[in-house]
């Protein structure tokens, strides 16, 4: 072998290995050697020597062999950049010939090297000569007739004899795993992992610790110290008597042991203490020097430990936060490193309940991930059904088209919802998420017969009312039966990770909350403040719609102004519990946009019951509503345009608000609150909307005799108000950016209907990613450009932020940052994953 060529190096302390250059693995194996740790001799494959081999250029197989002796027994494992890109499966025994069976055979025994040969026969001949499995599949499994037969099955199959040559079967062996790295699925595979397409593929070629013998304690497993589900201390992972590679992880590990001392059963600190000692020991020494928790692989040959491999321990979201807090902790790492290990999307996910990520998963239905979490429950597909389900303290999942006013009752009284129709933006995901309430929405794959009441999968199977099914909200998976889930964690670990994200932030994280509920959910992840009060979605409560509606249907002005003195109260002790929940941090209300649809009976259950509520007869609730309806209710008579066809509404909003700040000051600092007109596409809309709040603001000044001050902003949602920004900036303190509406209305892509079709367009590649839920930075971000620039322009001291659904997105995040706005508001649950990303971001 060539010791200088860089292709092939024998893995040494100072051997130029690198990750770039020959994998993951590789590179890991040399720091085991660093630490002095027993690691059986290894060869690593560069990049370039496997790419060349695929090619079918084959380097000095006897000069690579020579490092391991005349008779070698060898085993090969791939070695990506990236361990998460997976490879080939590794390749034990090379070198197994009828000669090492014979040698073996004094060592461990006749029966184990024939098992081993037979093993071995069979691997190399489906594997790497690519035989088909059926021709070994009447042979027995073990014993000599097994291997005879593995022998003469492989000689009929390629009319040669199993090459005894261990240069020839590891040229083979070298040559298989090289070209499978570039089959299609593999690629496919490894690239939706993030690898990219010509991530290249080391190998490493290591001498077999044989993990069987007959003179003391022989056998294989794996290592770790911490557990993989909560990343607390715990001493995991399995071993077996006479194996090798992973058997003691296979199948139901029959035969396998506990590592550490349990009363489940055996383990190898009772069978070997000094061998388990020694594997704890090289753990933390791991640990220390890799600043990592691994997992390591390992072989006990006659009493005496390798260890062949090691790997970053597997971690549940949850452990992986308190792997990096502990080993920062520790001082084994920088808290700006701990930080930056963990997936800010991990959070989410310790937030809320999931499905035990290694149990068993039988899909129904894929839907949109809309509000994340878990929950099992019986199917219903009403509300009435969902609060009766809830009344008998039996957990229930509502199953509707979509939903709307009406089903809030319900989806209080649910564990989860799912629709067959909507968005990320879609009425379901926002409440959903507001709420914390799992769910998915635009469920394809089922079919939901409402009428029947049962969900219908592609191949027939029925789910009926009752009937329990599981909704997985992080990953839109709909599941049959009860999924075994993991409880939610906001433990210590979690929160010393939130204040060391807090010192490194570098942007304000506000939350979108709407009721005092949300607020408190706000408050307890430490927001800055409320970023976005949507005003109208106070009024979902059961028993407000009623009077929300009437303000609605209001045909008179009279009618409509005691519908609103009617409301008055009801927002003024909104606002006054919200200010007191926020103490003093800034909260942002946002005047009503109540797209008409929203807020009118869907079906004639609900006309009869608004006609009962509001003494009419069912006749002319039904022509109201018809003459209510808009052929395009996003694009109707929403945010502003009420307010401006309809003064009165936002009088009373603004004089609620006002009247709440002054309550909410009498025991503290003074509230200074912030008003936001929604939807506005031209100038005159927001000056005229000033001109009367500010006249109620000066009206209730004269009243109570007492002073405030408050800041009117703009939501930026329509195109119109981002290019025409520096004409609308002089007249408002702050510009929030609702990239809900504005992503709608760039992309001409309806948020409600998009769900339809959009898994198909990413799928296609027509979109990089669903532009309701990752920020399309490209033509709504350059609007956002456009419109903070201008903003700016007009007004240096204008405050810019985005309240739209992006604003707990990471890569959202990034963009709001590097175009320099003063912070971003998202549901409540999302305000742990923005300040983690936020941190990244300045790290
Ligand atoms: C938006 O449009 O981005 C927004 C925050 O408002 P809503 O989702 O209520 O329309
Ligand atoms: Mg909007």
């Amino acid at each position: 072998m060539q010791q200088d060529d860089p292709i092939i190096t024998l893995v040494t302390e100072t051997a130029p290995i690198k990750t770039e250059t020959h994998g993951g693995r590789a590179k890991c194996l040399q720091r085991l050697v660093r630490l002095s740790l027993p690691v059986p001799l290894t060869v690593a494959l560069s990049f370039r020597a496997v790419h060349d081999i695929a090619e079918g250029r084959m380097p000095d197989i006897r000069a690579l062999l020579k490092p391991f002796g005349a008779h070698p027994l060898l085993c090969v494992r791939p070695s990506s950049e990236d361990p998460d890109w997976g490879g080939p499966s590794a390749v034990l025994n090379i070198g197994m010939n009828d000669a090492m069976h014979a040698a073996l055979s004094e060592r461990i025994g006749i029966e184990a090297a024939t098992r081993l040969y037979g093993r071995f026969v069979r691997t190399y001949a489906i594997h790497v000569e690519r035989l088909d499995p059926d021709v070994f599949d009447d042979l027995p499994m073990s014993g000599p007739a097994a291997l005879e037969g593995a022998l003469a099955a492989y000689q009929d199959e390629t009319d040669e004899p199993f090459p005894q040559d261990a240069a020839v079967q590891l040229a083979a062996v070298l040559k298989s795993m090289a070209r499978a790295w570039r089959g299609t699925t593999a690629r496919l595979l490894r690239q939706a992992k993030g690898a990219p397409a010509d991530a290249g593929l080391g190998l490493v070629v290591q001498e077999m610790a044989l993990g069987l013998g007959k003179g003391g304690v022989c056998g294989s497993g794996v290592i770790q110290l911490v557990s993989s589900g909560t990343g607390r201390l715990r001493i995991t992972g399995r071993y077996m008597n006479q194996s090798q590679g992973r058997e003691a992880l296979q199948d139901s590990g029959e035969g396998a042991l506990y590592l550490a001392r349990d009363a489940r059963g055996p383990s190898l600190q009772d069978l070997a203490p000094e061998a388990f000692e020694q594997l704890v020991e090289y753990c933390g020494l791991m640990r220390f020097r890799l600043r990592e928790e691994m997992q390591a692989e390992f072989t006990i040959e006659n009493g005496q430990v390798h260890v062949l491999d090691a790997l970053r321990a597997q971690r549940s979201s949850r452990a992986a936060v308190r792997i990096a807090v502990a080993l920062a902790e520790d001082g084994v790492i920088p808290r700006d490193e701990a930080l930056c290990r963990v997936d800010p999307r991990a959070l989410n996910e310790m937030l809320h309940r999931q499905v035990d990520p290694m149990a068993p998963r039988d899909v129904i239905g894929k839907g949109i991930a809309a509000s994340p979490g878990a929950a099992s429950g019986k199917l219903v597909f009403s509300a009435l059904a969902a609060q009766a389900c809830h009344a008998r303290d039996e957990p229930c999942i509502l199953a509707r088209r979509e939903t709307g006013p009406e089903d809030i009752r319900g989806m209080h009284a649910a564990v989860a919802v799912i629709t067959e129709r909507g968005g990320i933006t879609s009425h379901a995901a926002v409440i959903g998420r507001g709420l914390g309430l799992p769910c998915a929405v635009g469920v394809t794959g089922l079919i939901f017969d409402m009428k029947e009441q049962l969900l219908r999968t592609r191949d027939g199977r029925v789910f009926r009312a009752g009937d329990i099914v599981t909704v997985d909200g992080t990953n839109g998976d709909i599941l049959a039966g009860e999924a075994p889930l993991h409880e939610a964690a906001q433990d210590d670990a979690f929160q010393a990770m939130m204040t060391w994200a807090e010192e490194y932030c570098d942007i304000g994280i506000r939350a979108n909350a709407d009721t005092p509920a949300d607020a408190e959910v706000a408050r307890r992840f430490n927001a800055q403040g409320i970023g976005l009060c949507r005003t109208e979605h106070m009024f979902f409560d059961p028993g407000r719609l009623t009077v929300m509606r009437e303000m609605i249907f209001a045909r008179e002005g009279a009618d409509r102004a005691a519908a609103l003195e009617r409301l008055l109260p009801m927002q003024r002790a909104d606002f006054i519990k919200l200010f007191n929940i926020m103490q003093g941090r800034p909260v942002c209300i946002r005047l009503f946009d109540p797209p008409l649809h929203e807020f009118l009976p869907a079906d004639r259950a609900g006309m009869r019951e608004l006609a009962e509520a509001l003494s009419m007869p069912l006749s002319d609730v039904t022509r109201r509503v018809e003459a209510l309806s808009e052929y395009n209710p996003m694009l109707g008579m929403r945010g502003v345009r009420l307010g401006i066809t309809m003064p009165e509404i936002y009088d009373m909003q603004a004089r609620a608000i006002f009247e709440a700040t002054l309550e909410a000051s009498r025991n503290g600092a003074p509230v200074v609150p912030e008003i936001m007109i929604p939807l506005v596409s031209a100038k005159r809309e927001v000056e005229m909307v000033k001109k009367r709040i500010d006249a109620v603001a000066a009206a209730v000044k004269m009243e109570t005799g007492r002073d405030f001050t408050y800041r009117l902003g703009v939501m930026v949602e329509t195109p119109r108000a981002a290019l025409r920004a520096g004409e609308i900036a002089p007249h408002a303190a702050f510009l929030s950016f609702g990239t809900n509406d504005l992503t709608q209305m760039t992309y001409g892509l309806s948020r409600d209907d998009a769900g339809k079709f959009m898994s198909e367009y990413v799928k296609q590649g027509v979109y990089r990613e669903d532009p309701f839920h990752t920020l399309d930075t490209e033509g709504v971000g350059e609007l956002l450009m456009i419109g903070a620039e201008r903003g700016r322009a007009a007004r240096p001291d204008l405050t810019l932020s985005i309240c739209g659904e992006h604003g707990g997105n990471a890569e959202s995040i990034a963009f709001c940052r590097d175009v320099g706005f003063d912070y971003v508001s998202c549901s409540p649950f999302r305000v742990p994953v923005a300040r983690l990303a936020a941190a990244q971001l300045r790290i």
